[in-house]
C-alpha cells in the first residue's frame, strides 16, 4: 500500500457541514485537534456552526462565484495552509432518467461533480507546494452500482469516482492522497431531501409511466427507492470515522465502502454480470407493475 507524508498542519475544509455526514465529520475532526473550516449555505447554519466554535465559510457549489469566494476565504483564514479538503456536499435527484428535465440533470452535475472539482482545484496548488495533503470525495454505493430512479444521482457519483481515480494518479507522485468514501444508507436528512427535490419541478411525475411509483415512493419524507437496504443503515459518524482514517493514516485507502450495502454494491459491481444486477434491482425497486 502506498505511504503518504502526514499533513504538516491539521487544517481541513469540510463541505456540506450544515447537517449529516459533513457536520459529524467537522465535529469529529475538531475533537481530534484539527482546525476545521466547515462550509454551509444558509445564514442560520453558518451561525449554528459559529456557535459551536468553528470558523465557517459560505459555499454554494452550484454557483461558480461562491466557489471562488469560499476557497479564497478558507485560504485567507488558514494563512495559505491546508492539510485536507473533504468534499462531502451533495444531494440526490430522484426520478427515472426519461422524466428528468435538462436543468435538473445540469443542477445535479453542477453541484455533485463540477462544483466539487472546481472547489478542490482551488487548493491543489497549495497542496502541491506543501508536498503533502489529503483530498476526500464522498461518493456513494450508487457510484458503483446504478439504482433505478436515482440514475442522475448515480451518474454524478460515477463521475465523482472517475474524478477520484484521476486525481489520485495525478496527485499521488506529489505526496497528495485522494480517497473516495462510498457510503451505503446513512441516517441523515439525505432521503428527506431526495423527496423535496422531486417537488422542485425538474421531474415529470404526473404524465410518467412511473406515475404510480412516484405517488407511492415520493409521497412522504421517509420514503425513497433505497429502502430495501435499510437493514444496513448506519449513523453519520460511521462515515466520519473513515474520513478521519483517510486524513490521518500514513496509508490512506483509495476507497472506503461504509455499511454492508456498500460492500455488497462494491462486490456486485466487480463480480456480478449486468443481467443479474439488473434483475435484482428491477425486482426490488421498480417491481412488476411497469413493463
Ligand atoms: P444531508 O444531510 O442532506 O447533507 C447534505 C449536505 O450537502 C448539506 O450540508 C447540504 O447543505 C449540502 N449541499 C447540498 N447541495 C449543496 C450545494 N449546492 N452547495 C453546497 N452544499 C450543498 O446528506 P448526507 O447524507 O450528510 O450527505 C452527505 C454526502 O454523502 C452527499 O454527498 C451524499 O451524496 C453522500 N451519501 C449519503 C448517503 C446517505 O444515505 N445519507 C449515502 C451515500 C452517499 P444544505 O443544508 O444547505 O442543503
Amino acid at each position: 500500500m502506498k505511504r503518504y507524508p502526514m499533513v504538516g498542519e491539521k487544517t481541513a475544509v469540510v463541505t456540506g457541514a450544515s447537517t449529516g455526514i459533513g457536520r459529524a465529520t467537522a465535529r469529529m475532526l475538531k475533537a481530534r485537534g484539527w482546525r476545521v473550516f466547515p462550509a454551509a449555505r444558509s445564514r442560520t447554519d453558518l451561525d449554528l456552526l459559529r456557535g459551536e466554535g468553528f470558523q465557517p465559510v459560505e459555499l454554494d457549489l452550484s454557483d461558480p462565484d461562491s466557489v471562488d469566494y469560499a476557497a479564497k476565504e478558507v485560504l485567507e483564514l488558514s494563512q495559505g495552509v491546508i492539510g485536507a479538503v473533504v468534499n462531502n456536499a451533495g444531494y440526490g435527484q430522484p426520478g427515472a432518467l426519461e422524466d428528468l428535465s435538462r436543468s435538473a440533470v445540469r443542477k445535479q452535475f453542477e453541484t455533485n461533480v463540477i462544483g466539487t472539482l472546481d472547489f478542490t482545484n482551488r487548493f491543489i496548488p497549495v497542496l502541491r507546494a506543501q508536498k503533502s495533503g489529503r483530498i476526500v470525495l464522498v461518493s456513494s454505493v450508487v457510484g458503483r452500482v446504478v439504482i433505478p430512479f436515482l440514475g442522475a444521482y448515480s451518474a454524478s457519483k460515477f463521475a465523482l469516482e472517475a474524478i477520484g481515480d484521476g486525481l489520485r494518479m495525478e496527485l499521488g507522485p506529489a505526496g497528495i492522497s485522494v480517497s473516495l468514501v462510498e457510503p451505503g444508507p446513512i441516517k441523515t436528512c439525505f432521503r428527506k431531501r431526495v423527496v423535496s427535490e422531486a417537488a422542485r419541478g425538474g421531474l415529470e411525475m404526473r404524465d410518467s409511466v412511473f406515475a404510480k411509483q412516484y405517488a407511492k415512493e415520493l409521497a412522504g419524507p421517509e420514503r425513497t427507492y433505497a429502502r430495501p437496504t435499510d437493514v444496513f443503515q448506519k449513523p453519520p459518524e460511521a462515515v466520519a470515522k473513515k474520513i478521519v482514517h483517510a486524513l490521518e493514516s500514513r496509508c490512506p485507502r483509495a476507497r472506503y465502502p461504509v455499511t454492508g450495502a456498500a460492500w455488497l454494491g462494491d462486490f456486485a459491481a466487480r463480480f456480478f454480470p449486468a443481467r443479474l444486477k439488473d434483475r435484482l434491482l428491477v425486482s426490488k425497486v421498480i417491481g412488476r407493475e411497469v413493463g
